[in-house]
């Protein structure tokens, strides 16, 4: 680090981290504090000699470990509370809104630590990745603090893990793993392709992700198997449809999924749909009329893409197709998983590239086009694949990244350093993150509420000031730093960021953040499942409240875990999704909005009346007996709050047709002073893949 030589020497109380480091500063005080705190090295007991005046609040105790925490996780209440104070609340008629929350009174800040060469505001994929692209700039040596006001690492990607007894083996605990957050690394074959499409999305920056699974030894052409045996087809399990009483009058009709040998009229009579929806529903399914040209006369294919790109999909279906409204509730939540909003909300041309049905008589080809969304892009690209999943989503990708960055925090499985394969049982010691001995520290528990870029001539102003709030701590606490990357979300950057121009603070504020909740519980058994023969239930309609819900059990990966036991007797998870939203509004951002404001009014409880509730009106209303005080082990509630970047919609956002310098995200991004900005919400690309590139990008930003 010689560039920074001049200014890491002194702090403000004259004592110099390298006087740590060599063991020289170990006083007295110091001594009986290692004594007191074994699990503390000499130098970071000397720390904590000096209580108040120099050691972070925030350092967590032994046995720490948020994997397996239960109830609501991802983003726990606390932490929403900070996040309201910062950013306000959701409000669906102003989605645009400059306006946020009362902010959060720090009073004065306590400086802690010695001045670091970089301090990054999340520690997400792209925190984590920013801290990776700061060594290989600037040395391997570098100082560099990552603070994160959640209880983990890794952001979106957040790992579950359940230790359930096991009653098929005596009883004895079985680890069950899964995704709290992020799934896969999705078509990694794009990620370094040349740029050259429309909206320069994929390979904006070409190979920083590709080189980040290098780096972090992940081969995704020797990538470990994950199929595992699942649950037998010998119990008969059944996808499963639920028409809500509340949509559909009468009681709730529980149908079988179309299955592949059945026509879409003799499936379709099986529902409660009428005569006229059944009706049109076939011809979405079936039909290879060109719509477009019947309404409109004869179009080429980018005009009829240029209508497409202008309206919803379910103007679509009922404009051009002529579906009636009960037909599109058939479709109503398909766009949920991607876009988190309902059909009323998302560009056709985008649910065209991405396989939905009622487009075949187009005769479209497979080029994008001005105003295509960027996951339609990616996935339009039919050599875009690989796509890769850990058990535990991404987590594992970010816990090998992060067991490079700071190793002490990973122990070895079976006397080696872990791999992409062993990631997923290595133990991880949370007490290691902090250590004032590593050159990266993650700071966990704690909520940054202001940035002050560096300013003035004299040597002590060059550094910016990143003060932050340690949950339960009483005072605020301030770090100093060479350089800053906002790897945090656009709309809390907007409000803790310093000195910003109005015009950039309205382009950061434009990031509203798709809400969406992963549930994941753990069973003791699933006997009820097995009884009713039923391994998954997707509701039509508006009325209830989970997108989705799937027994897994049997999983297997690679030769580290699994695989997991697969007899009803024994424990199994089960999943249900939703990305809330209101499908009476027409935007996307309305949407979020009202979706985060029902999100954030529901209490665990009600969460819990809501599995059970999905699961009496299917499971057990088909023979199943579910208990859940008997059934159910544990729950973890993944609330994302803040979820997905929004990626823009062209019905919605002219920008989206270009040119890509004029978006908000990028007018957003631009650097200030010492300060750069990261995280997804910069590409405008909710993936792992634009997390990391754009952390790269935001290094690169950084002045030298
Ligand atoms: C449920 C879910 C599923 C997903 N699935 C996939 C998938 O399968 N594949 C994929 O590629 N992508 C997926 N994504 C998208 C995901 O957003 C990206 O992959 C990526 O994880 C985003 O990383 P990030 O660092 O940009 O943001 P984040 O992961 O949100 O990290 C930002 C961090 O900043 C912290 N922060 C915010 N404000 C402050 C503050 N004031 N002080 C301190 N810290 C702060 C937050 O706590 C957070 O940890 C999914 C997202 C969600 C929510």
């Amino acid at each position: 680090m010689a560039q920074h030589a001049d200014n890491d020497t002194r702090d403000e109380r004259g004592i110099t981290r390298r006087d740590f480091l060599d063991g020289v500063a170990i006083t007295a005080a110091g001594l009986a504090a290692a004594s007191a705190a074994p699990h503390l090295t000499g130098a970071e007991a000397a720390l904590a000699a000096m209580g108040d005046a120099g050691s972070s609040s925030a350092q967590v105790p032994p046995g720490y470990y948020p994997p397996t925490s239960t109830g609501i996780t991802g983003t726990p209440d606390p932490v929403i509370r900070n996040v309201l104070r910062i950013d306000g609340l959701p409000n669906p008629n102003d989605p645009h809104s400059t306006k946020g929350g009362p902010g959060i009174e720090t009073g004065k800040a306590r400086p802690v630590d010695d001045d670091y060469d970089l301090v990054v505001v999340g520690g997400g994929a792209s925190g984590l990745a920013a801290a990776k692209w700061y060594q290989d700039r600037f040395g391997a040596d570098a100082k560099i603090l990552i603070v994160d006001q959640l209880p983990d690492f890794g952001g979106h990607s957040h790992r579950n893990e359940f230790h359930i007894p096991d009653g098929g083996n005596g009883g004895a605990d079985l680890m069950l793993l899964r995704n709290g957050g992020t799934v896969n690394l999705d078509s990694i074959g794009n990620w370094n392709k040349p740029a050259g499409g429309l909206l320069d999305i994929p390979g904006s920056y070409g190979q920083p992700a590709v080189d980040m699974l290098a780096f972090c030894g992940v081969d995704p052409n020797n990538f470990p198997s994950t199929t595992g045996p699942g649950i037998p087809s010998s119990y008969g399990m059944r996808a499963m449809l639920l028409f809500p009483a509340a949509d559909w009058g009468g009681s709730d009709h529980v149908v079988r999924a179309k299955q592949a040998s059945q026509t879409w009229p003799a499936f379709l009579a099986t529902t409660p749909f009428s005569a006229q929806a059944q009706a049109d529903i076939a011809r979405i399914q079936t039909d290879l009329t060109d719509w477009i040209a019947v309404k409109d006369g004869p179009k080429t294919d980018q005009e009829k893409k240029a209508i497409l790109a202008g309206i919803t999909y379910k103007e679509y279906l009922k404009h051009y197709v002529g579906a009636s409204e009960e037909a599109a509730l058939y479709y109503q939540r398909v766009s949920h998983g991607l876009f988190g909003a309902g059909i009323q909300a998302v560009q056709a041309g985008d649910m065209w590239a991405l396989g939905n049905p009622g487009f075949d008589g187009l005769g479209l080809t497979d080029d994008i086009f001005a105003g295509i969304g960027r996951t339609a892009q990616q996935d339009l690209d039919p050599t875009g694949g690989p796509t890769r999943a850990w058990p535990d989503g991404n987590t594992s990708l970010l816990r090998l990244l992060v067991s490079k960055l700071i190793p002490n925090a990973f122990g070895d499985v079976n006397g080696a350093r872990p791999d992409q394969d062993t990631i997923l049982v290595a133990p991880c010691d949370y007490t290691q993150l902090d250590r004032a001995t590593n050159s990266v520290r993650i700071r966990l528990n704690s909520t940054v509420v202001d940035v002050q870029p560096g300013k003035g001539r004299r040597r002590r102003d060059h550094d910016a000031r990143v003060t932050y709030i340690v949950a339960g701590a009483r005072r605020a606490e301030q770090v100093r730093a060479r350089h800053v990357v906002m790897a945090c979300w656009h709309r809390v950057t907007a409000r803790i960021l310093d000195d910003l121009p109005r015009d950039q603070i309205k382009a950061l504020d434009y990031s509203r953040k798709v809400p969406l909740i992963y549930c994941r519980v753990g069973l003791r058994n699933w006997q009820a499942f097995a009884d009713a023969k039923i391994s998954s239930v997707s509701p039509r309609g508006n009325s209830l409240f989970w997108d989705s819900t799937s027994l897994s059990a049997g999983v297997r990966f690679g030769a580290s875990y699994g695989p997991t036991p697969n007899t009803p007797d024994r424990p199994a998870t089960l999943s249900l999704t939703v990305t809330p939203d209101d499908p009476a509004e027409l935007t996307q951002l309305a949407s979020y909005e009202r979706g985060r404001q029902e999100m954030l009014a529901m209490s665990f409880q009600d969460y819990e009346d809501a599995i059970v509730d999905v699961i009496d009106r299917t499971v057990n209303a088909s023979g199943g007996d579910f208990e859940p005080e008997r059934d159910i082990a544990s729950i973890m509630l993944n609330r994302w709050n803040y979820g997905y970047a929004y990626e823009l919609c062209s019905t919605f956002d002219p920008s989206l047709f270009g040119p890509v310098a004029d978006q908000p995200h990028v007018r957003a991004r631009q650097p200030l002073g010492n300060v750069a900005i990261a995280n997804s919400d910069s590409g405008a690309f909710a993936y792992t893949h634009s997390a990391i590139n754009e952390a790269y990008r935001a290094v690169q930003d950084l002045p030298g």
